[in-house]
């Protein structure tokens, strides 16, 4: 695993957590993203050499409204890069760990996305992502 990619938070609104982070990190969003698979609007910072991502869920099934409703906003995972993101969830399959999804799936930013079941991470929801290859931008997992 290499670095933190990115840092994923809950939030109920980006229309109020949006201008409210770009206050907090004196920075814009760069870009926003419907990822219309997950029901899950996102909004990106670049802060450094890691992101900001925050989530907004677009109605109440998916599993940002369900999160909030149980814990309220605040930090729901935490990512890293990845090189091989086949490799790296065989070795952690491996290793104990209890993956969500079988397959790589495409998340936003154009990348590729597998998640941790947080029971054997300490709580912590853990993303694992890779950049798309060029070839598969636009395809659906
Ligand atoms: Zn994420």
């Amino acid at each position: 695993m290499n670095k933190v990619e990115h840092i994923g938070i809950a939030v109920k609104e980006l229309a109020t957590s949006v201008p409210l982070f770009e206050k907090l990190l004196d920075t814009r969003c760069y870009k926003t993203e419907l990822v219309d698979s997950e029901m899950v609007n996102t909004a990106f910072f670049q802060q450094g050499e890691t992101k900001i991502e925050l989530l907004e869920g677009t109605n109440s099934e998916s599993i940002i409204a369900k999160y909030i409703e149980k814990k309220g906003e605040g930090i729901h995972h935490i990512a890293f890069a990845v090189n091989d993101i086949e490799a790296e969830m065989k070795r952690l399959l491996a290793a104990g760990f209890v993956l969500l999804n079988d397959r790589p799936k495409t998340g936003a930013d154009n990348k590729l996305v597998c998640f941790l079941h947080p029971k054997n991470t300490n709580g912590v929801l853990i993303e694992l992502c890779m950049e798309k290859p060029a070839d598969k931008r636009g395809e659906i997992q």
